[in-house]
């Protein structure tokens, strides 16, 4: 019997907030937010709390940051701002 076995040893899925498709969380850039509101890289999962998640892709990137409703709702605070470090993800682009 293969029943309900599917999900036996798979990562989480979680939403990306650019695309909002739902995959596994390997495939997605984890980030956390301070207290300031300023939204950063948490790829080892240093920070405790809520996270968001986005494709390791340019064009969910971009709606990701644009998505600050979305953010905010996911980290359940205000997000005001972005970390300098996340400029990298983006390569030189703009
Ligand atoms: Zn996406």
């Amino acid at each position: 019997m293969a029943t309900a076995s599917a999900e036996k040893g798979s990562s989480p899925i979680r939403t990306c907030l650019g695309c909002r498709q739902r995959k596994t969380q390997q495939k997605l850039w984890r980030f956390a937010v301070d207290k300031n509101g300023r939204v950063m890289k948490d790829f080892r999962g240093k920070h405790d709390g809520r996270h968001a998640y986005c494709c390791q892709d340019n064009s969910c990137l971009q709606k990701f940051f644009k998505n600050k409703k979305g953010l905010s709702r996911a980290f359940r605070q205000q997000v005001l701002g972005f970390d300098e470090g996340l400029e990298d993800l983006f390569g030189s682009e703009q």
